[in-house]
């Protein structure tokens, strides 16, 4: 089926108690992966792209991936830009076919960081396309972005509010004790700041840093209104490690399609584990039949 736009999907997750898993797509069969993942769990699923991805390949690829598969498949499937900063970037997302974009200005002042978000609130109406915004400092590295622990801040409810209330957002990203990258020690997660966020905002919140938090650290989160969970961390080590393992135990075989399988393989238990953990089974047709 086509492309959808976040904003509704989210709200159905938000509602049901449910959170979409976004995955940062690194090529043509990663971007299958996920996909199938999600279509043999009946589930929506985000594919989500970061800015250096897009540099590496380009707009026109990545759609046409993301679009391929997506037709084929009965289950609804978002194209979002994670992280961006760079405006005619995310315009150019919105115009190449992306369903959804994020503009990240969250290292500015409240006021400079709410400017620019409104700028692609903008782009967003033009294209029918869905929002994130990010409110607070997420720690750790994201692209070629570094957050130190000591410069991270949490996003505080009230600023959440009235960020949320001017921008209406698909998803809002905030800071609530998750980090970018993988954790040094456990995680400590703020719970009663998300569910004070959320009951402030009553937007869909986009969990960043999902990589490495415990199942029940998702579960509470989810329980409090994270609706998207990004897991990008665990991608890029299953890619690596599928293909270094498949070589060590074969090391005389040198097809490529049979390395690429492995890779695809591997990907796609590891998305199909994060779908099911965030309770995205079986809400692709629910989803949909809300649509009327
Ligand atoms: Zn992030």
């Amino acid at each position: 089926m086509p492309l959808v736009n976040m904003k509704p999907l989210l709200r159905h997750a938000m509602d049901n108690g449910y959170a979409v898993a976004a995955f940062n797509l690194v090529d043509y069969n990663t971007t299958k992966a996920m996909v199938k993942a999600a279509e043999e769990l009946n589930a929506p699923v985000i594919c989500q792209t970061s800015a250096k991805t897009i540099k590496y390949f380009s707009h026109k690829e990545i759609v046409s991936w993301v679009r391929t598969v997506a037709e084929d498949s009965p289950v609804p499937v978002v194209l979002h830009l994670d992280h961006c900063k760079d405006i005619p970037m995310i315009e150019a997302c919105a115009k190449a076919g992306w369903t959804s974009i994020m503009i990240d200005a969250s290292e500015l002042p409240f006021e400079q960081n709410l400017a620019e978000s409104l700028k692609v609130r903008e782009i967003a109406e033009k294209y029918g396309v869905g929002m994130e915004a990010e409110l607070g400092q997420i720690m750790g590295v994201e692209d070629d972005m570094v957050v130190d622990e000591a410069d991270s801040v949490l996003t505080d409810p009230e600023d959440a509010a009235r960020f949320c209330a001017a921008l209406d957002l698909s998803a809002f990203a905030c800071a609530v004790g998750t980090a970018h990258g993988y954790y040094k020690g456990e995680p400590v997660v703020d719970f009663d700041r998300i569910a004070a966020i959320n009951s402030l905002t009553k937007t869909p919140m986009a969990l960043h840093g999902g990589t490495g938090l415990s199942d029940e650290t998702f579960a509470k989160a989810i329980e409090r209104g994270a609706a998207k969970v990004n897991i990008s961390t665990n991608l890029k080590h299953v890619w690596v490690q599928s293909f270094v393992d498949y070589h060590t135990a074969k090391p005389t075989d040198f097809e490529p399609l049979r390395v690429m399988d492995a890779q695809y393989q591997a990907c796609k238990t590891m998305f199909s584990g994060f779908i099911e953990k965030f309770g995205g089974k079986g809400r692709g047709s629910e989803f949909l039949s809300t649509l009327g």
